[in-house]
């Protein structure tokens, strides 16, 4: 049998085409803005390059990243669309990025001065993209600070080394409906910035400023460029707001395992560490081989749904490193369950299975937290 057909554990099945549809969906979604789609973090889980290639072939035409390196690991598998990284800290080395013509933010002179530095090396011009905090107390020139990045950027533009490419920042609750004053201040935050770069003659092509939330509840923010992140792999950024299905997205990453045991104990017998669950009768204990060791979140104990033959299941006691336990019952749908057997652990939902955001919400996380989780041990499979 290929690879593709080995027994295995567990795997992350990543459906690319349903990152593509995603990525269209959302560009759809964006009106007339372009789509940079965030694949920082490994695609929150899903893999970078595959993951990227797959966004942009459903539309999108950037790319975005946290760090520099995952910006260099793009370009290094031949990924030619426009990149911004978006975290770098003083005395970090920027000539690659520069090199590499990979965009990079700056929230303080410092940065600008390290890319015009970095250019000056490399003979080329460093890209950037100027951040203003509008409200998220993150990233950003706070609306004091935002003068003096404007013209560390103005003086650097003057001279060769430095093109601005954009102004932009980042939304704070654009889930929630109850802060959506929030949203609109963000904007006219940004706008007010804009105006200030612009008198200092700074007046870059892009303005950007939306997330998943912004692309799919608040038109005004698509400005543009639109930054979706986990709405590209099928992951409702608002679960309060609309689920996956509801916007139309397809949850790209399914988790599955095999069962490793199935046994049969009497009643009152206690489960994993801690005892913490116990048997309420005779029943069979099936054992799946994934623990916090692979990302499934240990405040998921007795209660991460999975799904045997078409049946849910929480899982009994606590999430161990490499397994966790089931407590099947004894009845014909128990009996039937063997080693070996397939659990799907989250997937698209088809069917009645658990998804990510249940198993978020049995956490008391959010659904961006389990899929990033998914760890290097759990192969991924590309379908
Ligand atoms: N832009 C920035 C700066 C981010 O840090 C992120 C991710 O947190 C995103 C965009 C994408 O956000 P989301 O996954 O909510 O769409």
């Amino acid at each position: 049998t290929g690879a593709a057909d080995a027994v295995l554990p567990a795997e992350a099945v990543v459906d690319l085409d349903a990152v593509a549809a995603n990525t269209s969906v959302l560009r759809e979604r964006a009106g007339g803005a372009d789509v940079m789609a965030v694949v920082k973090a490994d695609g929150y889980g899903h893999g970078l390059v595959p993951s990227a290639l797959a966004a942009l072939s459903g539309g999108a035409t950037w790319l975005g990243v946290a760090h520099l390196a995952e910006g260099l690991a793009l370009r290094a598998a031949g990924v030619t669309a426009p990149v911004l990284a978006w975290l770098v800290v003083p005395g970090q080395d920027l000539t690659a990025a520069v090199a590499a013509d990979v965009d990079v933010s700056a929230s303080a002179p410092w940065a600008v001065e390290a890319l015009a530095a970095a250019a000056r090396r490399t003979g080329c011009a460093a890209r950037v993209h100027l951040k203003v905090d509008t409200g998220l107390s993150r990233g950003g020139a706070t609306a004091d600070d935002w003068p003096d990045l404007v013209r560390a950027a103005a003086t650097a533009q003057a001279d060769g080394s430095l093109e601005v490419v954009g102004l932009w920042s980042h939304l704070a609750s654009a889930d929630d409906p109850a802060q959506d004053g929030l949203t609109r201040r963000q904007v006219e935050r940004l706008a007010e910035a804009a105006e200030v770069a612009a008198r200092s003659g700074v007046r870059p092509p892009l303005r950007h400023l939306a997330n998943s939330a912004g692309v799919l509840a608040h038109p005004a923010t698509h400005l543009d460029l639109v930054r979706p992140g986990v709405a590209v792999y099928g992951v409702s950024p608002a679960p309060g707001r609309a689920s996956a299905a509801g916007l139309g997205l397809v949850p790209a990453m399914t988790l599955r395992a095999r069962l490793a045991l199935v046994k049969h104990v009497g009643a009152g017998e206690g489960v994993s560490y801690g005892h913490t669950h116990t048997t309420a009768a005779p029943t069979r204990l099936a054992l799946v081989p994934l623990g916090y060791g692979d990302g499934l979140p240990r405040h998921a104990s007795g209660g991460g749904p999975v799904q045997v033959r078409g049946r849910r299941y929480a899982v009994a006691g606590r999430v161990c490193m490499d397994q966790v336990v089931l407590d099947l019952g004894d009845d014909d749908a128990a009996r039937a369950v063997r080693a070996g057997d397939e659990v799907e652990v989250f997937g698209t939902g088809a069917g009645g299975g658990p998804t990510a955001q249940d198993w978020a919400d049995a956490a008391g996380t959010i659904a961006y937290e389990v899929v990033t989780r998914i760890g290097a041990r759990v192969p991924r499979r590309y379908v």
